[in-house]
């Protein structure tokens, strides 16, 4: 048999190990296992191929708007107008080379992020456990899978701990399903071989360990990778909005295109040829041509600029739900809380001692009142110290540059930390007493047990967790000497709830000596209420809030958005924490034993003034979520564990932690957090408040050309009189101002004042009424500046191109301008720092370099029908633009849109 032998299913553990040439115990040794990734080569699939490039291409012009120019360009060859139709037709193929690069770029923007996401698997090789990225994993690794992680390749399982996978990517099937390591017939169906772990799956619950038995485009998935699509679009709400935006416009445009047509020839009686080019051009000119582009572009850079601010976005609607966010759910340990674990106080029956000491520097003493403690006399204070090295999973880290770190959970973390201080020594312990069993520690559960075995005739089962469930479990106590006596739970928690009330995270502790018979945990949950279970006290620990999240906090309620803290922890420690945070705590908190006994409304209802959530389970987020939501909010929520999925999903934004939280969790969410930080929340949040508003002003800014440019043709035929504008000169202007001036709005960096105003509304329009009368105001400014010096000028007796270059320059100088009072939507002009975006004043002077070569280039003069103007003509328009941007100016103020200006 050899390693990339096929039905590995169909072999017991032991054959798997052995024909993989493997070791349960060590894993692979470094040679080997350099040997065969040398061999077999990453783990990652072959990238598959995506539509070719030219359909891509070819799908750029698959938009309404743009079957009118195709019609336009194909018509006017009819006609004989060769260089009307090549200059259409060539607009058309830029924008669609421009589309294209555009989205591609996007799109590879959105890649990369996903490429930040690594996943990560951990494995056993050269006897070591270690964190590994899951591309760096070969046949015979052997992995150890746990609750919350996505499997890495394929793999046998060879023991499991009522695993569950959730297999729905690969079979259909959405039921988790519970996993066995016995072998099976060789002719099983993928679908029921269940002693096997396939890639690209998730744990949703228990442990396992496997070894890996295909890796890349040889797992089941790789080979049905061409199924899964995982196309990434880069569709969001207001790209969609633009679309039907899109379809309207265009019925609208043929709409008027028809009516000019028939007005001219029927109150005129123009000639048909005429008439159908001025339809031609007023449809030509009312097309925002490069509307889809610039939002797709906007949206692309603040991408950038979140995962900057290490806020990774997973979806790119994410980017514009973020700007709108009303309500931030957030977990407390690790995200408002530094996760920086340090136990200051313990206690027994009613005896308190304190811990000094600073951080996971295990140097410290114990007090008791004030004085050093004798450790004799105090027997259970070493039994509830011992039990917490023993009830752990974490590593303490020697100092490297004196700076002790901890390996896994940091609440685990403290407590070898405060066992040391004692003068235990957790290697030694861990061989004295070696672990026999587990049931690890799960939220919805809020406990973990371990069995090891501590006399000749017997063992001990340790148990921590949540004060309230030990309390249950636990049937008698012990006091500081170490006698039995009788449970007093009052006492107890009123010790307890005196250390949560100075922000401290209580954790209980039991033990229970067994006889050497019980030598395992599978009947604990049947028999805990048989057991003789003793409840020790408990340590306290410190979790110092986050400094920068206590001034996210403000900003976010200074910006109208109410932060609401979720947790685990008990309701006084979480009350205590909020209040340092600066979260509202005059309602008092909710916890999930409460919740659970409201139904929707009440619960929709209660959510409106609480803001701590504590004792929460996972699936309770679910539930809170679509509460706020009732309350037509917009929620953000964060999310780690497994549970946490589902009401990421439901949240408007799903949040996951990029270092503690689990892969399935960074499945479900929208964004991914790098640094596990709440104030990077509220950074992504200004930024998208930022980005929206850049969105805004380039419409704002956009849309008066295509206005304007319709009006001036409709009136000149309406009046019957010349055309001011031709079709080519509609493409010119569209294309080369949408470029050179509106693009740069994209880079303007977000306004001071982003935080300082209440989120927008879901169902407020894109632009409102305000926005809207300063469109048509600048529209009509346009059409008077246009047909008056066209008007003008045919006056004077110049040329009809003369006179027509005149009434596209003047449109370019009105935009420039214009362009400035875009910049911001809430200040006036002249607030606006002048060089705070200076791609700006490149636009600018890049399109006057172009409207040069438009004016005195005889080539384009040629293509364009253009013709030299005279320099005082520069100068008056030049006036009128600067006063259109004042009389825009004036407009803001008189609406008293413009906060005070700083
Ligand atoms: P959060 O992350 O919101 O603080 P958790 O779900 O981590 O909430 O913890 C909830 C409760 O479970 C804690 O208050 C504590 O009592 C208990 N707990 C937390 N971590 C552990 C652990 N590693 N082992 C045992 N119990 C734990
Ligand atoms: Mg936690």
């Amino acid at each position: 048999m050899n390693i990339e032998f096929k039905k590995w299913h169909s072999i017991d553990t032991d054959s798997t190990i052995s024909a993989l040439n493997t070791n349960l115990k060590k894993g692979l040794s470094e040679s080997e296992y350099q040997a065969r990734i040398a061999h077999y080569g990453l783990n990652q699939l072959t990238p598959k191929k995506e539509r070719s490039a030219f359909i891509e291409f070819l799908l750029q012009f698959h938009n309404p708007l743009v079957y009118i120019l195709l019609v336009a360009s194909i018509v006017t060859f009819l006609l004989k107008e060769y260089a009307d139709s090549a200059v259409i037709f060539g607009v058309i193929f830029v924008n669609a080379i421009i589309g294209f690069v555009q989205e591609s770029k996007a799109k590879k923007a959105i890649h990369s992020l996903k490429k930040m996401l690594n996943t990560k698997a951990t494995v056993l090789r050269n006897g070591q456990k270690m964190s590994v990225l899951s591309s760096s994993v070969t046949l015979g690794d052997v992995i150890l899978l746990n609750s919350g992680d996505k499997i890495p390749a394929d793999m046998r399982l060879i023991s499991v701990n009522n695993l569950k996978i959730d297999e729905s990517m690969l079979t259909g099937e959405s039921v988790a399903v519970e996993k066995r390591i016995e072998a099976l017939s060789e002719d099983t169906v993928l679908a029921d071989r269940i002693n096997m772990a396939y890639a690209g799956t998730l744990v949703t619950y228990g442990q396992a360990v496997g070894v890996v038995t295909a890796i890349g485009d040889k797992t089941e998935t790789g080979q049905i990778a061409h199924l899964i699509n995982e196309a990434t679009t880069i569709d969001t709400p207001l790209t969609k909005k633009i679309t039907e935006f899109s379809k309207t416009l265009l019925w609208i445009i043929i709409g008027l295109a028809l009516l000019t047509f028939f007005v001219g020839y029927f109150v005129h009686g123009q000639n048909a040829l005429d008439l159908f080019m001025a339809s031609v051009a007023l449809a030509v000119a009312a097309i925002p041509e490069g509307l889809p582009a610039v939002v797709t572009i906007t949206l692309a850079i603040g991408v950038r600029i979140m995962a900057h601010k290490n806020a990774i976005i997973r979806k790119l609607p994410a980017v514009e739900t973020l700007g709108s966010t009303t309500v931030i759910c957030s977990d407390k340990t690790g995200t408002l809380t530094k996760n920086e674990m340090t136990v200051t106080q313990i206690a027994i029956d009613d005896t308190v001692f304190n811990v000094t000491g600073n951080g996971y520097h295990p140097i410290g003493s114990f007090y008791i009142n004030g004085d050093p403690i004798s450790n004799q006399s105090y027997s259970t204070l070493a039994e509830i110290l011992r039990c917490g090295m023993l009830c752990n999973d974490s590593l303490l880290i020697e100092p490297k540059k004196g700076h002790y770190q901890v390996q896994g959970d940091p609440t685990e973390g403290a407590l070898l930390v405060s066992g040391k201080k004692y003068g235990f020594d957790d290697e030694t312990l861990t061989k004295e007493h070696p672990r026999l069993d587990a049931i690890p520690f799960e939220s919805d559960r809020m406990y973990m047990v371990t069995l090891h075995p501590i006399s000749a005739e017997e063992n001990m089962i340790c148990i921590k967790g949540s004060l309230e469930r030990l309390l249950q479990m636990s049937k008698q106590a012990l006091n500081v000497e170490g006698n039995v006596i009788a449970l007093s739970k009052e006492k107890i928690e009123k010790v307890a709830i005196e250390l949560a009330e100075n922000g401290l995270r209580v954790l209980a502790f039991s033990v229970c000596y067994v006889p050497k018979t019980v030598n395992s945990l599978k009947t604990f949950f049947q028999e805990m209420d048989q057991l003789n279970i003793h409840f020790l006290g408990v340590q306290a620990m410190i979790d110092p809030p986050r400094p920068e999240a206590i001034a996210a906090v403000a900003l976010c309620q200074q910006a109208g958005i109410h932060v609401k803290m979720i947790t685990g922890d008990h309701k006084v420690t979480a009350l205590a924490v909020a209040k340092e945070l600066g979260i509202n705590t005059s309602a008092n908190g909710l916890t999930g034993a409460e919740m659970s006994l409201m139904d929707d409304v009440t619960l929709s209802q209660a959510t409106k003034n609480i803001h701590v959530f504590a004792r929460v389970a996972p699936e309770q987020k679910l539930k809170l979520v679509s509460a706020l939501q009732a309350n037509r909010h917009i929620v953000a929520m964060t999310g780690d564990g497994v549970n946490d999925a589902p009401a990421l999903k439901q949240a408007d934004i799903g949040i996951a932690m990029g270092i503690n939280g689990t892969e399935v969790s960074k499945e479900a969410a929208d964004m991914v957090l790098a640094d596990d930080n709440f104030a990077s929340i509220a950074a992504a949040v200004e930024q998208g408040r930022g980005i929206f508003d850049n969105l805004i002003k380039f419409i704002a800014w956009i849309l008066p050309t295509n206005v304007g440019q319709g009006l001036v043709i409709m009136l000149a035929v309406f009046l019957g009189t010349t055309l001011p504008v031709l079709p080519v000169h509609a493409l010119w202007l569209n294309m080369t101002t949408a470029l050179f001036l509106g693009l740069m709005l994209a880079f303007e960096p977000q306004e001071s004042g982003v935080m300082l105003r209440q989120p927008r509304h879901v169902d407020e329009p894109i632009l409102n009424t305000d926005i809207m009368i300063r469109i048509f105001l600048i529209s009509f400014l346009l059409l008077f500046g246009a047909f008056g010096i066209f008007t003008w000028s045919q006056m004077q007796g110049a040329s009809e191109a003369e006179s027509r270059t005149l009434a596209v320059t003047l449109f370019v100088i009105v935009q420039s301008f214009y362009l400035l009072n875009c910049r911001s939507l809430t200040q006036s002009v002249f607030y606006v720092n002048l060089f705070s975006n200076y791609w700006i004043w490149i636009g600018i002077g890049l399109m006057f370099l172009a409207q040069l070569a438009f004016i005195y280039l005889p080539f384009m003069n040629t293509i364009f029908h253009s013709a030299p103007i005279a320099l005082n003509q520069w100068f008056i328009m030049m006036i009128y633009g600067a006063v259109t941007l004042i009389i825009v100016d004036f407009h803001g103020r008189f609406m008293k849109r413009y906060s005070n200006g700083k």
